[in-house]
């Protein structure tokens, strides 16, 4: 999954103001922000092979340190402890603030597991999970346009503009990352360059971090 992540942060946002955007949007992509740089090192594993699924070729049958469940539970407890003993020691709402980045680490591993073929595992073997919409581009899409959808609207919901470009910011910032998604999955051609995969990948994470966190000075 892609831009359908931003989900959790959008929501995560809205349940918890103090927290800051920009950096639930770099929590959620956390693991695969870890995968890439693994599976260039070859200590996880991301094998290419033609027409895998529809929506790229991406067979990865090893990789249980970013999306094992338990994987994903610990760097989710690396994040509550970062944040709660030291970004946000001082704060009296530590614990929300903590507990709603931990959160998006994890929801990380729930969101892939609509669009990844059976490949998550809950450690490391089997069984793995994975209810395989990567079989369809447009299920793919509509999966992860609705669930940004629904992070935006919450998010809306519960925040308010503080100037006129924050009533329309957040609406044309999830535009944007619609109209990417659909480049990705329609129109680019597959990439299976593990290097600039891995560069695309991490600059598109950190790209979208920043405009997230300009988006969230708008409301409040
Ligand atoms: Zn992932």
């Amino acid at each position: 999954m892609f831009v359908g992540h931003y989900v959790a942060a959008f929501a995560l946002k809205g349940k918890e103001k103090d927290a800051s955007l920009g950096l639930l949007f770099i929590a959620t992509q956390f693991v695969d922000i870890l995968f890439f740089p693994l599976a260039l090192a070859g200590i996880e594993n991301l094998k290419f092979e033609e027409s895998f699924t529809e929506v790229n070729n991406f067979n990865m049958d090893y990789y249980p340190f970013t999306h094992g469940l338990l994987g994903t539970f610990l760097w989710a407890g690396l994040f509550f402890c970062l944040f709660y003993f030291v970004c946000y020691k001082n704060k009296s709402n530590k614990k929300q603030l903590a507990m709603v980045m931990a959160l998006a680490v994890l929801s990380h591993w729930f969101t892939d597991l609509i669009v990844h073929t059976p490949d998550l595992p809950i450690i490391s073997g089997a069984p793995k999970f994975g209810f395989g919409l990567w079989n369809s581009k447009i299920l793919t899409f509509i999966s992860e346009a609705v669930l940004l959808v629904i992070g935006l609207l919450y998010y809306l919901k519960k925040t308010v503009a503080t100037s006129a470009l924050g009533k329309y910011a957040a609406i044309v910032f999830v535009l944007f990352l619609l109209l990417i998604n659909y480049l990705n999955l329609f129109v680019l051609p597959a990439n299976d360059d593990i290097k600039s995969l891995t560069i695309s990948a991490l600059f598109s994470y950190v790209l979208f971090a920043f405009i997230a966190h300009y988006v969230a000075k708008k409301r409040a």
